[in-house]
């Protein structure tokens, strides 16, 4: 059951109590011809996803929650929003938890925020057109406030864990703001050039020897730059620059 709330922001919250996906919930409201940004939240989600339909891992507790975003770009632009939204959401989480240490928190490209080395939160933006073909996009934000998964290959870890508890309304109000302020730099400030420049400052990895896997292939290099498209710029050791898209794409850092 979905109500309206107002939280002293201009956009809307509706809550779920429990919903399959809060990024499906958002695509299906711009095919219908949504026309208002607009935050869908849900106390638990059952059918949580990351990019290429691999499942994000829902508890209560957690934060779970999408921006409707009807016409937040050229389209040709969308890539980028990926990069506000993951800013965004590291200013929110220290905004939140301010006992956190700043150093401790890193952006993974292309969509994952890190705090301690492990995986904290994710991010999917989807979307392309709304029903009537103008640009439309849906930002997901799955953040791990209370619990995180024990069986992933990697590490993934909580706010809790960390010491820093904080309820998912707390993070959400801050987030509310935060992407508020990190779209305003996008649309009205230095465009993408600005975000890109915070962006790096704070990305896992940016400087260093990485290596990513795009399918069965591994390219190792120094991860120099990300482009426009949010592509990552590679150089390889034979001094050949490698773009990189981010399709079916893992970066480990070493
Ligand atoms: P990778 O780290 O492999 O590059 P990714 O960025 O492609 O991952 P996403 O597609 O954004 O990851 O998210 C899906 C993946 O996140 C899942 O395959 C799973 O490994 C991991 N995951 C699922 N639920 C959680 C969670 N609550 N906390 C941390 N990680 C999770």
């Amino acid at each position: 059951m979905a109500q309206y709330e107002f939280q002293g922001s201009t956009v809307p919250i509706i809550r779920f109590t429990e919903i399959g996906s809060t990024n499906a919930e958002g695509l299906a409201r711009l095919a219908r011809g949504e026309i208002m940004p607009v935050w869908l939240v849900a106390d638990i989600q059952t059918a949580g996803r990351g990019r290429r339909g691999r499942p994000w891992t829902s508890e209560l507790g957690n934060l779970f929650a999408t921006l409707v975003l009807p016409n937040p770009a050229p389209l040709a632009n969308l890539a980028q929003l990926c990069f506000v939204a993951g800013l965004a959401l590291r200013d929110a989480v220290l905004a939140a938890a301010p006992q956190l240490v700043s150093e401790t928190l890193k952006l993974k490209w292309p969509n994952d925020l890190l705090l301690n080395g492990g995986k904290l939160a994710g991010i999917l933006v989807e979307g392309g057109t709304d029903a009537n073909g103008r640009p439309a996009a849906v930002i997901g934000f799955g953040a791990n406030c209370l619990h995180h998964p024990e069986d992933l290959p990697y590490k993934a870890t909580s706010l809790e864990e960390a010491g820093a508890p904080t309820a998912p309304d707390r993070l959400l109000e801050a987030l509310d703001l935060a992407m508020a302020v990190r779209l305003n730099q996008w649309h009205a400030g230095a465009g993408f050039a600005g975000i890109r420049s915070d962006w790096m400052r704070h990305a896992l990895g940016m400087g260093d020897q990485v290596s990513v896997k795009i399918g069965e292939r591994e390219v190792v290099g120094r991860f120099e730059n990300i482009d426009a498209r949010g592509a990552m710029m590679l150089r390889r050791r034979d001094g050949i620059a490698e773009i990189i898209t981010a399709g079916d794409v893992s970066l480990r850092v070493p």
